[in-house]
């Protein structure tokens, strides 16, 4: 197998601006290996959701390529994207984006139906692994901010993702519970053995990281 669970090479992305082309990401290479848990800092605008979303193969880069374990994206039709991205991605996103109308259990019973992956544990066993058990018969009202993203890292889990991909994940979290967000992402990814990708503003957490790129003026330079 792969030792790498993301492979970019020289991607370009470039937006327009009215009339006006510009370029976000100019040849941006990364490699994270399985159990790798990365950081990418950088200016506000300065292109790290975009980073985010071609790895997440929910956008497709103008040149250069994208490998996620085994499978060269580019290689494969527009429409078998949503089955890489229902089988090997997992996102946690800014604000937990969880249904308000489904229980916690629902939320990662939802996500274990839409993908046909292999041996499945159920809902209750991945809530239980996490420590998160109690919370299974909760709507997400009920719950803090912290509980709802923790409940979000479970259900990013929940379909065995070779790659966890985390936009901002404590941002709207005060300190304490922004630093227990990311070290359950740093636990479950270093558990299972994925690879997780982290953007984020949020300087106290880059402890927990094992490597940190910084994206700016649309190069990504390894800082740590
Ligand atoms: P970051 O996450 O680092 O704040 P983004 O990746 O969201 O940066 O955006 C990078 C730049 O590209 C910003 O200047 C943003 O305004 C611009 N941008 C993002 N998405 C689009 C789009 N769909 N069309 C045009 N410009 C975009
Ligand atoms: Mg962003």
């Amino acid at each position: 197998m792969n030792e790498y669970a993301v492979q970019l090479k020289d991607v370009v992305k470039c937006y327009k601006d009215g009339e006006q082309d510009f370029t976000v990401l100019n040849k941006v290479s990364l490699n994270v290996k399985q159990g790798e848990f990365v950081a990418i800092v950088g200016p506000s605008g300065s292109g790290k959701s975009t980073l985010l979303s071609i790895m997440g193969v929910l956008l497709s880069p103008d040149q250069g390529s994208i490998q996620i374990g085994e499978t060269v994206v580019s290689e494969k039709k527009q429409k078998e994207w949503t089955n890489i991205r229902r089988e090997q991605i997992g996102f946690i996103f800014q604000n937990h984006q969880l249904l308000p109308f489904l229980t916690v259990e629902e939320q990662l019973k939802l996500v274990q139906d839409m993908s046909k992956t292999k041996e499945k544990i159920s809902p209750m066993q991945m809530l239980e692994s996490l420590g998160l058990g109690d919370l299974s018969k909760k709507y997400p009202s009920k719950m803090s901010g912290g509980q709802k993203q923790r409940v979000a890292i479970a259900r990013a889990f929940m379909n065995d993702p070779q790659v966890i991909l985390a936009d901002e994940p404590t941002a709207s979290l005060d300190g304490e519970r922004g630093r227990q967000v990311v070290e359950l992402i740093r636990q479950e990814t270093k558990k299972r053995n994925k690879a997780a990708i982290m953007v984020t503003h949020d300087e106290r957490v880059l402890e927990l990281v094992d490597t940190i790129y910084r994206l700016e003026n649309g190069t990504l330079v390894r800082e740590k």
